[in-house]
C-alpha cells in the first residue's frame, strides 16, 4: 500500500509498519455501503477483506447476505412486488382503453415470490463477483471488533478466526424493530413479509411511514383487505403536510383502510387468525399483522463499546463528517450511523469513505438535496424542503407553486385519482428550495428535478424551460402563478 491516508492533517504510518496488519481495510458488513467501500478501496490499491453471514432467500432468521437489506430483503423485492401489485389496477383502466377481459384473472403470489427469489439470487452472486473481481476478499461469518485493529469473524461451524486491519468499516446496517405489545411476536416485520409463502387475505399493518405504506400498497393491490393503523393524523411523518393528505386520499381510494391516531395493544392467536386489539377498544381479525415501526442501527452484537467506540442512544455509532469514530482505525457508513438512512446516501458514504482513505481526496458526503421516494401506489417523491421545513428554515418569504391535476390517461380510464406537484422557491433568490410530487412516476421525475436542485436552478430557469407534451412532468415547467407566499417565520403546523 504506497498510498497515503489525507485527513485532518494525518498522514498514514509508513509501508514497513503496514505490513504488520493482515489487510489495509477490514469490513464487517456487505450491503450496499459495506460492497461500495471495500470494492473502490481495494480499487485505490488497498488490501481488502469483508465478512458477511450467508444468507437463506426464504428464511428470516438469518439476517445476512451479500447484497445486503437492499438487495436481499429491502428495496429490491420490495419493488418486485410493486410492480406485481400494480398490475391489478392497470387491468382494471385497461378496460376503457378497449381491452376486453372477460375470463377470470387471477393472481399467483407463489410464482411471483419464485421470480423475486430467483432475482435475488441472481443479483446475490453480481454483488459477489463485484467483489471478487475487485479482488475483495470474502469471509462467510458474524464479524465484531475485537480491538482497534482486529476484527472475529465466526463462521458458521463456530470457528472463530480474528484478521487484523490498519481500518475497520462498520456496515452492518439496521433492523425492523417491534413494539413491545402482549402477543408481539405473532406479528412480522418486512423481513418476513417479503417471502410469506401464502398471501394473506387479511392484513393489519402497524406504523405510517415508507414500510407501511408500501406495503399496504403491495397487499391491497394484490386482492388483501389492508387495514393501516398510525398515530398521528397523517401517514409519512416529515414530508410535506399537502402531500401526505393526498397520499392518504390516495391510499384510501385504491381500497386501503385507513386508521389515524390509533396504535395496537393486543395481537392474541385465534383458532380464525390472530385477534388485533387497538387502543379505542376496536378488534379486527388478520391473517398476518406486519409491524412497521422504524429499524434500529445493528450494533448489539460489534462489541464496539468494549474497544472504545462510541454510540448515541438509540445505539447508532458516533462518527465525524468523514464517517470516522472516536476510534482513529475505525470507521462506520450507512444505516448503523442513523444519518440518512436510504441506500443512495450510504453509497454515497462509502465512496467518500473509500476517497479519503486510500483515495487520498478527503471527501465529506454531501446531504443536501438527497431525493428520496415512497413506493406506495401511486408513489410519492421529494427532493429539498417541504414546504413545512421552508417556512421553518428559510430566512425570507417562500412562495408555494402546487398544480393539481387529473392524469390524462384517468380521463379515459375513469380512475379518480389526482396527480399533485409542487415547488416551493425562496422569494428573495427565486431559487427551487424544495419539489414534490405524488402520482404516477413520481421517482422517475424527481431523480430529474434533484438534478435542477443540485445545480441552484431558480423558478424563473423552470419557467424556460419547454416541456414535453403531453406528460405529467411538464406540469413542473408550467406552474406560472403563485399559490400562496409565506412570510418567513410563520409557525409550523404539525399533522
Ligand atoms: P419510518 O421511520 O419511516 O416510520 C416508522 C413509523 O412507525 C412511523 O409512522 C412511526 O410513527 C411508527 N411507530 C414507531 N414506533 C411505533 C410504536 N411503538 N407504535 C406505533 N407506531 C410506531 O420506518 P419504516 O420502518 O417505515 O422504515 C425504516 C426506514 O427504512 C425508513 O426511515 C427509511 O429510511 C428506510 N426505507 C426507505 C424506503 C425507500 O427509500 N423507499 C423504503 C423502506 C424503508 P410516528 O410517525 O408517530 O412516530
Amino acid at each position: 500500500m504506497a498510498r497515503k491516508m489525507l485527513i485532518d492533517g494525518e498522514l498514514s504510518k509508513s509501508g514497513e509498519e503496514e505490513a504488520h496488519f493482515d489487510f489495509d481495510l477490514f469490513v464487517i458488513g456487505a450491503g450496499s455501503g459495506g460492497v461500495r467501500a471495500a470494492r473502490f478501496s481495494a480499487q485505490s490499491g488497498a488490501k481488502v477483506g469483508i465478512c458477511e453471514l450467508p444468507f437463506h432467500p426464504i428464511s428470516s432468521e438469518v439476517i445476512g447476505g451479500i447484497g445486503g437489506t437492499c438487495v436481499i430483503r429491502g428495496c429490491v423485492p420490495k419493488k418486485i412486488l410493486v410492480y406485481g401489485a400494480s398490475f391489478k389496477a392497470e387491468l382494471e383502466d385497461a378496460r376503457n382503453f378497449g381491452w376486453e377481459l372477460n375470463e377470470r384473472i387471477d393472481f399467483n403470489w407463489k410464482k411471483l415470490l419464485h421470480k423475486k427469489t430467483e432475482e435475488i439470487v441472481r443479483l446475490n452472486g453480481i454483488y459477489k463477483r463485484l467483489l471478487s473481481n475487485a479482488g475483495v476478499k470474502m469471509y462467510e461469518g458474524e464479524g465484531k471488533t475485537v480491538g482497534p485493529n482486529e476484527v472475529e469473524v465466526t463462521q458458521l461451524d463456530g470457528t472463530k478466526i480474528c484478521y487484523s486491519a490498519k481500518h475497520i468499516l462498520i456496515a452492518t446496517g439496521s433492523r425492523a424493530q417491534r413494539p413491545a405489545i402482549p402477543g408481539q411476536e405473532l406479528a412480522i416485520t418486512s423481513d418476513e413479509a417479503l417471502s410469506l409463502e401464502e398471501l394473506p387475505r387479511r392484513v393489519v399493518i402497524l406504523g405510517g411511514g415508507y414500510i407501511a405504506v408500501e406495503f399496504a400498497s403491495i397487499w391491497c393491490g394484490m386482492g388483501a383487505t389492508v387495514d393501516l393503523f398510525f398515530r398521528k393524523e397523517l401517514p409519512l411523518r416529515g414530508f410535506d403536510d399537502e402531500m401526505r393528505a393526498v397520499v392518504a386520499r390516495n391510499l384510501e381510494a385504491r381500497g386501503i383502510n385507513l386508521h389515524p391516531r390509533t396504535t395496537l395493544t393486543e395481537l392474541v392467536k385465534t383458532e380464525n387468525g390472530i385477534k388485533v386489539v387497538t387502543d379505542h377498544g376496536e378488534e379486527l381479525m388478520a391473517d398476518a399483522v406486519l409491524f412497521a415501526t422504524g429499524r434500529i442501527p445493528n450494533t448489539k452484537r460489534l462489541n464496539l463499546k468494549a474497544v472504545g467506540v462510541e454510540l448515541d442512544n438509540v445505539g447508532a455509532v458516533k462518527v465525524d463528517d468523514y464517517s470516522r469514530t472516536n476510534v482513529p482505525s475505525i470507521w462506520a457508513i450507512g444505516d448503523v450511523t442513523n444519518r440518512m438512512n436510504l441506500t443512495p446516501v450510504a453509497l454515497m458514504e462509502g465512496t467518500c469513505f473509500a476517497k479519503t482513505v486510500f483515495g487520498g481526496q478527503p471527501c465529506k458526503a454531501d446531504y443536501s438535496n438527497i431525493p428520496c421516494a415512497v413506493f406506495c401506489i401511486p408513489p410519492l417523491s421529494v427532493v429539498g424542503l417541504s414546504e413545512e421545513q421552508a417556512i421553518e428554515q428559510a430566512k425570507g418569504d417562500i412562495s408555494i407553486f402546487t398544480s393539481t391535476f387529473n392524469p390524462m390517461k384517468n380521463s379515459i380510464s375513469g380512475r379518480q385519482e389526482k396527480t399533485i406537484m409542487k415547488l416551493v422557491v425562496d422569494a428573495e433568490t427565486d431559487k427551487v428550495i424544495g419539489a414534490s410530487m405524488s402520482g404516477p412516476d413520481a421517482p422517475e421525475i424527481m431523480q430529474g428535478i434533484a438534478i435542477a436542485l443540485k445545480c441552484g436552478a431558480t423558478k424563473a430557469q423552470f419557467d424556460s424551460t419547454v416541456g414535453i407534451h403531453p406528460s405529467a412532468a411538464e406540469e413542473f415547467v408550467t406552474m406560472r402563478s403563485v399559490s400562496r407566499r409565506i412570510a418567513a417565520g410563520k409557525p409550523k403546523t404539525n399533522l
